[in-house]
């Protein structure tokens, strides 16, 4: 895994620095988390809540916390004090809410917008044209700090096929960047998973999501 990130750095001229790869451990047991957290990892994702505030509590308090599947705005007090990032911020609702517990807690979270890149109709997600604006609503709210975009790009056999998205993400994330005066937008870019982390990076991915990967298959139905 680091060697196909430092190849794929290379292709793309960047500096392996640049690019954190998060263990997604959904489904996994903690035993597996802890093997991989020998192994160096510190950043790991989950897309349940339930489930990263069991695995919060069994797990050394160094690991940072990914929370990258769709939040209910319910749930959202019960993590704000516990995650490093939000992946998956698709809503200027959701936002309110992050940024009210935030404050209730005294904290300050670090969120991503999430960007339905395809336009696909079983995916969460901000439309493109919308994005923009989400992020400007957002960066008015106390006590949360947009740092980037977040996309998943289609299931696909063939990774090259999603090269395209992960390039318009790329421009998109730059361009906002560009335009934002006060600098705590910095950039950050979550995309490519085991199927296509490589060409997301060749596109400028900073976070890249890799769970079957690293842990091998998923069972559901345990
Ligand atoms: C499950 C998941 C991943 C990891 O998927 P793999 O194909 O197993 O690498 C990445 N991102 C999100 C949002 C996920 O839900």
């Amino acid at each position: 895994m680091e060697e196909n990130i430092e190849a794929a750095c290379k292709r793309a001229s960047r500096d392996p620095s640049e690019v954190t790869l998060i263990a997604v451990s959904k489904t996994k047991p903690v035993e597996l988390i802890m093997e991989a957290y020998d192994a160096g990892i510190r950043d790991f994702g989950e897309n349940k809540v339930q489930e990263l505030l069991e695995k919060y509590d069994r797990c050394p308090q160094d690991i940072r916390w990914h929370l990258i599947g769709h939040l209910q705005t319910n749930k959202v007090k019960y993590i704000v004090d516990k995650v490093a990032m939000i992946h998956s911020v698709d809503s200027l609702k959701l936002a309110e809410e992050i940024s009210r517990q935030a404050v209730k807690k005294n904290v300050s979270v670090d969120i991503l917008v999430e960007v339905n890149i395809a336009d696909e109709t079983t995916k969460y997600g901000i439309s493109y044209e919308e994005c923009q604006d989400l992020v400007v609503a957002i960066i008015g709210l106390p006590n949360i700090t947009v740092r980037g975009l977040m996309c998943i790009a289609p299931y696909t056999e063939n990774s090259e096929e999603n090269r395209k998205y992960f390039e318009k993400l790329c421009k998109l994330n730059v361009d906002i960047k560009q335009k934002m005066s006060n600098n705590t937008f910095t950039g950050v870019l979550s995309m490519g998973m085991t199927g296509d982390y490589e060409v997301a990076i060749e596109e400028g991915a900073t976070y890249v999501r890799v769970g079957t990967g690293i842990f091998g298959e998923r069972n559901y139905n345990i």
